[in-house]
């Protein structure tokens, strides 16, 4: 079995376990630091969602896949500076690393001037740690508010929680903060835990070392 089929199977048992459709789990394969060679046979056996954490690197290897396969959605899910933000803007087809009100305001202006309409998810620095990107729980309200004036289409929130620990109660934690806002998407759950966040409700699962094997 390929890795792909193995992840693919691990999200159907986890989702009839959890009673959800395995299709209401997007799942996106994150390809960043492996080059075309090392996408080419995902593509091949029909994986369609990527996701790459820099927008300078998508732009280099990005082009030639996307011309061969109009049909491929690519994923922003590093942080983004707002000098970057009509690249990224052009580039991707959702964000999911909107934290701040300047990012807010830059990506409103570049959808304007690009005429795209991109989805986003707000980042949510889930476990309080300084080191991290993502809106700070508290601060939330605020940027949601201020997406809704500016009319930008916000599609749910996105997290990735501390290191070293059980994720499950992050999970939660965003799940139930998207619920209070009404919003439907939930970008949670990497190569360790993708079955934990279906589990608690992730839309959008982001893998990248189980489909791909480790990073140099
Ligand atoms: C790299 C990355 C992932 C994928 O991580 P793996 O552990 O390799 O699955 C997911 N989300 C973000 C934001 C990343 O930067």
């Amino acid at each position: 079995m390929t890795p792909l089929a193995a992840v693919r199977e691990r999200i159907a048992r986890t989702a009839a376990i959890a009673r959800r459709k395995a299709g209401d789990v997007t799942l996106i394969a994150i390809s960043k630091t492996h080059p075309a060679e090392a996408i080419l046979p995902l593509i091949g056996e029909g994986q369609r969602v990527f996701g790459e954490n820099r927008v300078q690197e998508a732009d280099g290897k990005w082009p030639a896949l996307q011309e061969a396969h109009p049909d491929i959605e690519l994923h922003l899910v590093g942080q983004l500076q707002s000098n970057k933000a009509e690249e990224a803007v052009r580039r991707f087809d959702c964000i999911h690393s909107l934290d701040r009100s300047s990012l807010l305001t830059a990506l409103a202006k570049a959808m304007d001037k690009t005429g795209r309409r991109v989805p986003l998810f707000v980042q949510v620095n889930i476990g309080d740690e300084p080191q991290k990107g993502g809106c700070a729980i508290g601060e939330l309200p605020a940027l949601l508010d201020e997406a809704r004036t500016a009319d930008l289409p916000v599609i749910g929130l996105m997290c990735v929680p501390p290191a070293g620990i059980e994720a499950a109660p992050f999970f939660a934690l965003l799940a139930k903060l998207a619920d209070d806002h009404g919003l439907a998407g939930r970008s949670m759950g990497m190569s360790d835990d993708f079955e934990t966040a279906v589990m608690l409700g992730a839309t959008h699962i982001r893998v990248g070392s189980a489909l791909f094997g480790a990073r140099g």
